[in-house]
């Protein structure tokens, strides 16, 4: 036996299965032509982020697109950053989306052909892998200590040079086998590093997916691909998985792109085809004057929970998204109207560049869109599940107000154009809130909004002609002609033609007129419209109202 052998079944001695098993076992997918196998690869350490949402909704929707899968892996080698069930939570926020994986890591179960879907559940393939990297020379043993990392760090510091293991600092890599061997069986801590062969004052050409064709520094790092707590990194990891589980488009955030050398090297070294990949813009914020990424301590924008929490629509959310995602989409919008994502079809090269800017108005503006034109049942019944998390004073009221708050929803809605009051669930309760009696009276406890210009003494007047017939029974426009014989009566313009013509002549009009119904009925000035307000409050409602006012 060759003493790299040795040195592989030393470290490995229960590793006994070869690369070629893996192959076998995970066999190329039967897929169309064209099809992508995408993934969201998370590392459990916090919320989901929206920089995360973001980059797992361009990968779901490529795969969905092409008849692909899209796949979702725990990445939790770093188990000291390691959140407890942060795995799961972000499995199931990304349900909410409707982004749900064709296999993978689904939180506390997994489903598919090429599992493990999690990094800690794989440590047998990458020792198969890294065991035949030893053998082919290609990785080796480094027993470089913490003290010595210190000093190689501060001299390459003093002297200007790249940080690192490289070229001459790499001191273990012409390590002979026997020494190692040695080194081992005394009880040396090492780390498994890889040999690279590159050169930092050569380039390489890479191909990005939204970039197109790149020079990036070669790779000379012999990075650590197994720790000192046998676990392997990231860089290592990813190559072996996507290669077994046969991803053909790695999407992934921009600050993965200057790793891109290294794993090129590696996906070469060990005789895989490097998937395609493509590196998404990071979503920054404008703060001060000056751009800068989302960061997840300061923004509350950075974390889905967020918008969740306040009540966004996850479809509205993901509208959003796509806005910032694809710059034609909102042309797509204006043009059908039309807001189900699968309709529309995303391209990875019709992505912008630079950090797209996180807008909360548009997002607002497009929250009101999607609540706008949801069914009534829709939103009542998502607006409650909603408040029964996130609002108990939504959730008391709508069990106050019972069947009527469907109705209060509907009001101006499930038409051509709908009244678009509410970006978010939060939106609701303020809105909607004079509609129940205890609510109301603590509106009106202090003042009654009624204009300046028109004495009490008139509004009561007025109050008390209109409680004497309330014409709900028929149509609105019955309604509203009993309510410009009042407004004849005292002097209320009912043409506005003639009002605008000679407005001294008047008392004012018939939205004055309106206003002081709106007044007695929500305390508020405005309001969306009046007749379906005073239909869904009811007679009895209504006659309270003016009753307390004029008594
Ligand atoms: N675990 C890595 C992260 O959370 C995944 C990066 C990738 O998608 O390759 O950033």
């Amino acid at each position: 036996m060759n003493l790299r052998n040795e040195l592989a079944n030393l470290i490995f001695p229960t590793i006994n299965r070869t690369i070629e098993d893996l192959e076998n076992e995970y066999k190329e997918r039967n897929l169309v032509e064209g099809a992508k196998v995408t993934r969201f690869a998370p590392s459990p350490t916090g919320f989901l982020h929206t920089g995360s949402l973001f980059t797992s909704m361009i990968a779901h929707k490529l795969a969905r697109d092409s008849g692909g899968i899209f796949y979702t892996r725990l990445e939790d080698t770093d188990t000291k950053r390691e959140i407890e069930g942060s795995g799961e939570q972000l499995i199931n926020q990304l349900a909410k989306f409707n982004i749900v994986p064709n296999e993978g890591y689904l939180g506390n179960e997994e489903k598919g052909d090429y599992g493990p879907y999690k990094q800690s559940a794989r440590k047998e393939i990458y020792d198969i892998v890294i065991k035949d990297m030893i053998v082919k020379g290609l990785a080796y043993p480094c027993f470089l200590t913490e003290e010595d990392l210190n000093k190689i760090r501060e001299e390459q510091t003093k002297n200007k040079e790249i940080t690192g293991i490289y070229g001459k600092y790499a001191i273990y890599r012409d390590l002979d086998e026997e020494t190692a061997i040695s080194y081992i069986k005394e009880g040396k801590p090492y780390v498994i590093r890889f040999k690279s062969s590159g050169n930092h004052n050569n380039k390489i050409k890479v191909r990005d997916e939204i970039r197109g064709d790149l020079e990036l520094t070669q790779n000379d790092q012999d990075i650590v691909i197994r720790k000192s707590d046998n676990l392997p990194t990231y860089h290592f990891a990813h190559a072996c998985d996507d290669h077994f589980m046969h991803t053909n488009l790695v999407t992934r955030g921009e600050e993965w792109l200057p790793s891109l050398p290294i794993h090129i090297e590696l996906f070469k070294a060990l005789g895989f085809k490097a998937p395609k990949y493509a590196h998404l813009p990071v979503i920054m914020k404008m703060d001060n004057g000056t751009r800068r990424k989302l960061s997840k301590r300061k923004d509350s924008e950075a974390s889905v929970e967020y918008f969740l929490q306040v009540g966004y629509e996850p479809k509205a959310i993901l509208v959003y998204l796509m806005t910032i995602a694809n710059s034609n989409y909102e042309d797509f919008i204006v043009q059908t109207k039309d807001y189900d994502l699968d309709h529309f079809k995303f391209n990875l090269k019709k992505m912008s560049l630079d950090g797209a800017l996180f807008d909360n108005d548009k997002l607002a503006f497009y929250g009101k869109e999607i609540l706008g034109y949801m069914k009534k049942e829709e939103i009542a019944l998502k607006s409650y599940e909603w408040s029964k998390t996130y609002s108990k004073e939504l959730y008391d009221l709508i069990l106050e107000l019972k069947e009527k708050y469907v109705d209060i929803l509907n009001i101006e809605r499930e038409k051509k154009n709908p009244r678009k009051d509410y970006a978010k669930y939060s939106d609701i309760y303020e809105n909607i809130k004079f509609f129940s009696r205890n609510e109301y009276l603590k509106i009106v406890e202090n003042k009654y909004d009624f204009n300046d210009k028109f004495d009490d003494s008139l509004i009561k007047d007025i109050l008390k002609d209109y409680s004497n017939n309330l014409c709900l029974d028929n149509d609105e426009n019955s309604w509203y002609n009993s309510l410009k014989e009042i407004g004849n009566k005292y002097n209320f313009a009912t043409d506005n033609k003639l009002y605008k013509q000679n407005p001294e002549a008047y008392r004012g009009n018939m939205n004055d007129l309106c206003e002081i119904i709106r007044v007695i009925v929500s305390g508020r000035k405005i309001t969306p419209n009046l007749f379906a307000i005073l239909t869904i409050l009811g007679e009895e409602e209504i006659k309270f109202r003016i009753n307390k006012y004029l008594n």
